[in-house]
């Protein structure tokens, strides 16, 4: 892995939020004195209760309880919307960019967005929703679909959106583990210039569900045709409601929203996560590691689906007076030009995506980029996996021209909100390395052997966090025991994510991957992330994928999955060239022992690659592959095994 830093340049410093020295300070002082810390944070929020207690976290095995400011009452949406309409009622709260280019962009008013999100607020509660109870969404990338988290928030109801990529069963499953009464749907949703049937899919869910389930449909491409005695026509509904709809006052503890993890390595868990902790960590991350300033446009390519789609495209910006851009379509349509299209057309100051989507641009060539004008752009960032060196050095130099800061942040669906990034005035940066904690956040590198934390600066083990901070998840929804097995029962006394890592000399932190993708090979612990990232370094090579598989003499040998650029062919000449690359970059212990061609590879809805699957294919082992109902196309596992079988 690339050890060279970048720091930010003189310019960035001098307008940041934060520069390293201010840092340095916070971050003691965050952890001095975390009450006295947060307390004063939470006073980015407005209050209708004000807290006087700040935490309350108990991580005892058995006795699993987080709580933070527990004693005050808020509203979400009344913090991302009412309280701005006074200095901001003119300003854009939402830029929507439509699936096709030649559509109109829309931008949404703060004062727009508070009259939408009251009138549907007002439906929801005309149809009969109460403060705790659920309500589904699975909504495509439109407006509608903030609008409808936001209500859900303003009138108490917990909102559990599920990707719109998800069938029928993986929407079913979810509507009745939440036990909702309301579905939000649209008739059809738009990407890439496709139209997937939301509608029909709602329809298919619902047989399996419980048949007071009432479903309010957005009519949006107007392609849907069936209606059934259970539907609603939203727009026309919102377009009766009234426009006045008071905030229901919430304790800072009772849930705003569950989602579920995107399955990468099990049963997706029904991440619960409340109002006022979340709302104050998703507030000030937004601002401080975005470096966001006011009058800044912001994207985040996330989907509402995700977490990330939560925190950083609606409630983060919003709860800051921020403009957020929110993208219907797919970064390859109609070219792969898109999103640096988006981002002249609509001047973004920051853009924050995933490692799976700059590797696919990255393989399309760089005149995709280049004949964009990209001079708005102050910042990138990236979440999701490990970002490869070589992607982050194709981000850094030709989107960002090697002078905008990459934020490379790790979190997760639990975390609510970043928790090790580079805060982009204050971090010199290393490519794949997500630096350093933010404030309040205190990582551990435990021993997976023994258990025991790692206390030298240089660590390598499985990724903990020691404390909690705001916006960490609460609870499993429905399954408290659940929570505490998979999180705080390996470690006593700490969170556990799952995740390996190492850190340095300089006390980075680089997430290597799950702490499952560790192999041991002759001996040798080591990352599968290390292997892919040096052949995804190789010129010809687009994406990669390591597993481990069982090896009579070296214990687990190394099974590799590889994608090539387009246009290249796969051959034996080249098989050879890459397994003695990886020789030379990182050594004769790290040769793939088998190499496969994958022209594509399994991933989540997310996109995030999903090695559970890939080992099961290496195993031989196709009975068993677990739940792959997240996975985002089904016949490319088949298209692997296949392959496998003829020894490809
Ligand atoms: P499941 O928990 O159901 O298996 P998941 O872990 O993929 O699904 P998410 O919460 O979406 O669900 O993803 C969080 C994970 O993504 C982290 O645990 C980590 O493995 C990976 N990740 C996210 N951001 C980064 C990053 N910047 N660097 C390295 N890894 C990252
Ligand atoms: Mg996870």
């Amino acid at each position: 892995m690339s050890d060279k830093t970048y720091p930010p340049s003189d310019e960035f410093v001098a307008n940041a939020h934060v520069d390293a020295a201010k840092y340095k300070e916070m971050y003691a002082a965050s952890i001095e004195d975390p009450s006295a810390f947060w307390r004063e944070q939470g006073k980015r929020l407005d209050w209708i209760k004000p807290y006087t207690k700040v935490d309350n976290v108990s991580f005892e095995p058995g006795a699993i309880s987080i709580k933070w400011y527990e004693d005050g009452t808020l509203n979400a949406s009344a913090n991302c919307i009412d309280r701005h309409l006074e200095t901001r009622g003119d300003q854009t709260a939402i830029v929507w960019e439509p699936d096709d280019p030649e559509a109109d962009a829309r931008h949404i008013t703060y004062r727009e967005l508070h009259e939408q999100t009251c009138r549907l607020a007002n439906v929801l509660k005309d149809m009969g929703v109460k403060k705790g109870d659920r309500v589904v969404l699975y909504m495509p990338m439109i407006p509608e679909a903030a609008y409808a988290m936001l209500a859900c928030a303003r009138i108490g109801a917990i909102h559990s959106v599920v990707f719109a990529g998800f069938s029928p069963d993986a929407l079913g499953a979810r509507i009745n583990g939440s036990g909702a009464r309301v579905l939000i749907t649209a008739d059809e949703a738009l990407r890439g210039g496709r139209k997937t049937a939301l509608k029909s899919n709602a329809d298919a869910a619902l047989l399996h569900c419980d048949d007071r389930v009432q479903c309010l449909v957005v009519k949006h491409t107007g392609g849907q045709t069936t209606w059934t005695a259970r539907d609603h026509d939203c727009k026309a509904l919102m377009a009766e409601a009234s426009t006045d709809c008071p905030p229901e006052e919430m304790s800072a503890e009772d849930p705003l929203f569950v989602l579920y993890t995107s399955g990468s390595t099990g049963q997706p868990k029904g991440v619960v996560h409340t109002t006022g902790g979340y709302l104050v960590y998703v507030a000030m991350t937004h601002e401080l590691v975005f470096d966001y300033h006011d009058g800044d446009i912001f994207w985040c390519t996330a989907d509402v689906g995700w977490v990330t789609g939560h925190s950083y495209i609606v409630y983060g910006p919003l709860a800051n007076g921020a403009t957020t851009l929110m993208f219907e379509g797919v970064p390859t349509y109609p070219d792969a030009s898109r999103f640096w299209q988006v981002c002249e057309k609509h001047k973004v100051n920051q853009f924050y995506t995933a490692p799976t989507a700059i590797r696919a641009l990255m393989g399309q060539g760089d005149e995709f980029v280049t004949k964009c004008d990209l001079s708005s752009l102050k910042l990138l960032g990236t979440v999701g996996e490990p970002i490869n060196p070589e992607a982050w050095n194709w981000y850094n130099e030709v989107v960002g021209k090697g002078t905008r800061p990459i934020v490379d942040t790790w979190w997760q669906t639990e975390n609510g909100g970043h928790l090790i990034t580079p805060l982009p005035g204050a971090i010199a940066t290393k490519p794949g390395s997500a630096t350093l904690p933010f404030f309040g956040v205190q990582p551990a590198i435990l021993d997976p052997q023994t258990g025991k934390e790692i206390t030298t600066t240089e660590a390598e083990g499985v990724l903990c966090i020691k404390n909690s901070w705001p916006a960490q998840m609460r609870t499993v929804y429905g399954d408290h025991e659940r929570f505490e097995k998979t999180y705080f029962a390996d470690y006593p006394g700490y969170y556990f994510s799952g995740d390996g890592c190492r850190r340095d000399a300089d006390g980075y932190y680089w997430v290597t991957g799950r702490v499952d993708d560790v192999i041991n090979v002759s001996g040798h612990r080591m990352g599968t992330a290390e292997v892919e990232s040096a052949l995804v370094a190789h010129p010809k090579v687009a994406e990669a994928a390591v597993v481990g598989y069982p090896h009579n003499i070296k214990g687990q040998g190394i099974y590799a999955y590889v994608t090539l650029m387009s246009g290249e062919e796969p051959s034996d000449e080249l098989r050879r060239e890459l397994e003695q690359w990886v020789r030379t970059e990182i050594g004769p212990i790290a040769k793939p022992d088998l190499l496969q061609w994958a022209p594509n590879l399994p991933k989540t809805r997310s996109g995030k690659i999903m090695r559970r699957i890939l080992r099961k294919i290496a195993e031989d082992d196709y009975g068993s592959l677990g739940d792959t109902s997240t996975l985002a196309d089904p016949s490319v596992v088949d298209g692997l095994i296949e392959h496998r079988l003829n020894k490809g």
